[in-house]
């Protein structure tokens, strides 16, 4: 995601100008709304003609609406009327594909969550793992909408993920190489679909909604199932040649410990993923089955057995945290991770590991959770179409048009 300034917007021309100053409104608007059009004058350097006119768009897709119940008269003349994101509007549906079942919602154009709902696959691979979630989704989608637009539809997935070309190059637990992700969900839906992979999607999100640290730069952990990472700096979130940065399956974390597919020992995804994490739990007779989800209640009622070897992945985690740390100093080192979430002194563990073994950042609190919470997964899911949107406003079809256009000539 490109965040559009007046500098950029006059060095482009034409309709790339037209979408950058669409953009470049929109932006504001979600940072600062309810904003007065002059605020947004202000912000984004446009005139306040033109900031009237990209107004008049984005209102005609139902993207931003006017807030008069928030005018303030300021004496002189006509009062003042806000304006801001449409959160009653359009949506986005999302789907965050796991290694055991899909998570599927409706967002809104904040990010908020207004619907969501899961489909279990296990045992099920490649295209197979998708059948319950599609079989679902169309009917979800339409029921829970409501007779809002559903603007698009978002799908995430770990491992190599090539958003141009809408596949997933290669998801080893779920045998997936190769596979059309984008082309099998929009035929099935009918809607357009946009494809990435969740660590980046989770970096997007806060990027676009999260802490404004994360704009500057951030470093974000997956720790599920699969492991992976991302890069976002001054706003955008790195990608690399074919879309194949985040790799950390083989970060160097341990000196010993369980053998890692790739013949070592010691690597992140062989001793600290979920998968991992629940066979040694297994094995110390903490759980009857290799479900993550497991340890973490079993912690949370009281188990110390549990609760140790979740400080131990905490430990790991905090450790690959620093490598990537040290390597890139971002402002925001953001982990997701399942106990962490639930219960914040699995993340005061990783912090403290962080400052212990990073030779460039002694302040445990530089890592930090997702925004969204418990509500990861879901917004995960949404936010490649979200991402979309605010990049790209006006593709979105002019499916609403909103009845407070005439009042958008009055202010500025
Ligand atoms: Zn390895």
């Amino acid at each position: 995601m490109s965040w559009p300034t007046a500098e950029s917007v006059s060095r482009t021309a034409g309709d790339g100008r037209r979408d950058t100053n669409a953009a470049a409104v929109l932006t504001a608007v979600l940072d600062h709304g309810p904003i007065a059009r002059s605020g947004i004058a202000r912000l984004s350097g446009l005139s306040p003609a033109a900031v009237s006119r990209q107004y008049l768009g984005l209102a005609r897709r139902g993207l931003v609406r006017e807030r008069p119940d928030l005018a303030v008269s300021g004496g002189v003349g006509r009062p003042q009327v806000p304006v801001d994101i449409d959160t009653e509007g359009p949506l986005v549906g999302g789907i965050h594909i796991g290694v055991a079942y899909s998570t599927f919602c409706l967002l809104d154009l904040r990010g908020g969550v207004v619907a969501r709902a899961q489909a279990h696959h296990t045992g099920l691979t490649s295209a197979a793992a998708l059948g319950p979630a599609l079989r679902r989704l169309p009917a979800f989608l339409a029921e829970r909408a409501a007779g809002r637009p559903v603007l698009g539809l978002g799908a995430v997935i770990g491992g190599w993920v090539d958003p141009v070309e809408g596949t997933v190059v290669r998801h080893v637990p779920l045998d997936m190489h190769q596979l059309p992700l984008r082309a099998l969900l929009s035929r099935a839906l009918g809607l357009p679909v946009h494809v990435d992979n969740h660590a980046r999607a989770i970096a997007q999100f806060e990027i676009l909604f999260g802490r404004p640290a994360a704009r500057r730069s951030v470093v974000h952990l997956f720790i599920g199932n699969v492991v992976d990472a991302a890069v976002g700096i001054a706003g955008v979130v790195h990608h690399g040649p074919r879309s194949a940065a985040g790799d950390i399956a083989h970060l160097p974390v341990a000196t010993r410990g369980e053998r890692c597919s790739c013949g070592r020992v010691g690597c992140l995804q062989a001793v600290a993923s979920d998968a991992a994490l629940a066979e040694r739990a297994v094995a110390a007779g903490v759980i009857p089955e290799p479900e993550a989800t497991l340890l973490v209640d079993a912690a949370a009622a009281g188990d110390r057995r549990a609760d140790r070897l979740l400080r131990d992945r905490a430990r790991l985690v905090g450790r690959a945290a620093a490598l990537l740390t040290d390597v890139l100093n971002p402002d925001v080192v953001l982990v997701t991770e399942l106990s962490s979430i639930l219960n914040p002194e699995y993340r005061e563990v990783m912090g403290a590991e962080l400052a212990e073994r990073s030779h460039i950042c002694d302040d445990p609190a530089r890592l930090a959770g997702p925004h969204a919470g418990p509500a990861v997964l879901p917004v995960a899911g949404g936010t490649p179409a979200l991402s979309w949107l605010y990049r790209s406003p006006l593709q979105v079809p002019t499916t609403t048009i909103r009845t407070d256009e005439p009042s958008v000539l009055d202010a500025c």
